[in-house]
């Protein structure tokens, strides 16, 4: 009998595996992965000379856990800090890239927004702020505090960009709750951005040391950060560390009780008994092999809807761009009619990422408003995207390099009454002792986020 099973080797499964001291006990714990490689949405290709990510290419770093995960596992000096360089980061609109305005003083010149629709922006502070605790689209949220063009402009392109959703109709408090926390404690965004920016100058001052060397594009409150070479580096070490208990190739397909704790059986009809379960796996997938043994848990995790998601890396020689690539990269309205979500300039942002001379663009389609993207054929796909980036940048040539990730069901969407979805799972799962729930799809869709309840519930887990 096992002490611990956990089933998922994506970021979630193996830090649960890793901080839950099972390591030390070996023997006593197993992980189980379905596909032959560990990782789940993280990976990184190596080929004549980029470095591609497949997923996730970078995190924000004000999560003290990710930054204290990656000095666990000596990963600290493989920290790659974005380019100050690649601060700016543009929008799409009538054709052009604008400059997203950060500053009152390019708010007023942005060609983004017409006259009056920044007087609205320049509202906010006056708009009283929303006490209840009820649930409000990102859209609505966004709408009711700058006007509903700016949220347009600014919240719908980067909804899509981080969640692949749709503003309209993913869930504020449960996408930014840090939007809804200074609403609440400030009553206004403006306030609170402006007590935020004092708050990391004396962080700072305190000598934050990565805040202090980065310098690159500001995130909402963080250093946009990857690792080195590629974003695979903290998959690769957890792998290292982990190696006497991880078992690819194991996809659970039934799940039962017995006695003791658990009967977990793989395809191939192998079974392993475990004291306790981590589900760290996708909400559709543990739907899938619970179905038998509790349909109503089943169900609520199969109320959690996927978005589905496409990244093009594409290399170019650089002298087949017309643009400077000086900064981030741009996202696209949905309101400009274009099915490219966003491109990022990737070898402007981090280093080894294209060989000498070329560049490399990851660009993302799909997301939850555009599903019928993943019927188009990678030629399908190629051609759209060279229509729409060449009027943008002036690209010349074909790219010379390309890597196509599909994801079908590659982000959880939070949409309006995801609180509730997650309370019901989270009260279903508490009445199967030993049963844990890790993941995705409930607090956070970022890498912090994932490794932040992975240390919650490794502190569980690991309790003998
Ligand atoms: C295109 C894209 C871009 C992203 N960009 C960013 C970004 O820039 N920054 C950021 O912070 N986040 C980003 N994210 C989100 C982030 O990558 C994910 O939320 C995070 O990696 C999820 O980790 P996870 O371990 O919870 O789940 P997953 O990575 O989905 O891992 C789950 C694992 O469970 C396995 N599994 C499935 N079924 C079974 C089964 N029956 N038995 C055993 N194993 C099973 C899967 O094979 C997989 O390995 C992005 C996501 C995508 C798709």
């Amino acid at each position: 009998m096992l002490e611990a099973l956990i089933i998922g080797g994506g970021i979630s499964g193996l830090t649960v595996a890793y901080l839950s001291g099972f390591l030390e006990r070996q023997g006593s714990c197993e992980l189980w992965e379905a596909s032959h490689r560990l990782g789940g949405t993280i990976g990184t290709d190596r080929a004549e000379g980029y470095s591609v990510d497949w997923g996730p290419n970078g995190f924000l770093d004000r999560e003290p856990l990710t930054l204290r995960l990656a000095g666990e596992l000596g990963l600290k000096e493989l920290l790659e800090p974005a380019n100050s360089k690649s601060e700016e980061r543009f929008i799409v609109k009538h054709g052009r890239l604008h400059p997203v305005p950060f500053s009152p003083a390019k708010m007023l010149t942005t060609g983004l927004l017409r006259p009056i629709e920044k007087a609205r922006v320049f509202c906010e502070p006056l708009i009283p702020g929303r006490r209840d605790d009820g649930d409000e689209s990102v859209f609505d949220f966004a709408a009711r505090r700058i006007g509903r063009a700016a949220a347009e402009t600014f919240v719908d392109p980067m909804v899509s960009g981080i969640h692949g959703g749709l503003a309209r109709e993913l869930s504020l408090p449960s996408c930014f709750p840090i939007m809804r926390e200074m609403e609440l404690r400030y009553g206004c965004l403006v306030r609170a951005l402006i007590a935020r920016q004092r708050e990391k100058r004396r962080s700072r001052n305190a000598g934050n040391a990565i805040a202090k060397k980065s310098g690159g594009p500001a995130g909402p409150g963080g250093h946009l950060t990857s690792f080195k070479s590629g974003f695979d580096l903290i998959i690769r070490r957890l792998e290292d560390r982990l190696q006497p208990i991880i078992k690819k190739n194991r996809p659970v397909v039934r799940m039962s009780r017995t006695e003791q704790g658990w009967e977990i059986t793989d395809q191939t009809g192998s079974k392993a008994r475990a004291k306790k379960v981590v589900i760290a796996c996708p909400t559709y997938a543990a739907a899938e092999f619970l179905k038998d043994f509790d349909p109503e848990l089943s169900e609520a995790f199969g109320s959690i809807p996927y978005a589905p998601i496409i990244v093009l890396a594409t290399g170019h020689r650089r002298e087949d761009i017309g643009h400077p690539l000086d900064g981030f990269g741009f996202l696209i309205p949905r309101t400009q009619g274009m099915r490219t979500l966003g491109s990022i300039w990737t070898s402007s942002i981090f280093t080894e990422r294209a060989p000498e001379g070329f560049v490399q663009f990851r660009s993302m389609l799909g997301g939850a408003g555009d599903p019928a993207v993943l019927e188009l054929s990678d030629e399908q796909l190629c051609t759209t995207l060279r229509n729409e980036l060449d009027p943008l940048i002036g690209i010349k040539n074909d790219p010379s390099f390309m890597r196509i990730y599909r994801w079908e069901r590659g982000i959880p969407q939070y949409k309006i009454g995801h609180r509730e979805r997650r309370s019901r799972i989270e009260q279903l799962v508490s009445r199967h002792p030993g049963l844990y729930i890790s993941g995705n799809a409930y607090y956070g869709v970022g890498l912090n986020d994932c490794v932040k309840m992975a240390y919650r519930i490794a502190e569980q887990v690991g309790k003998p």
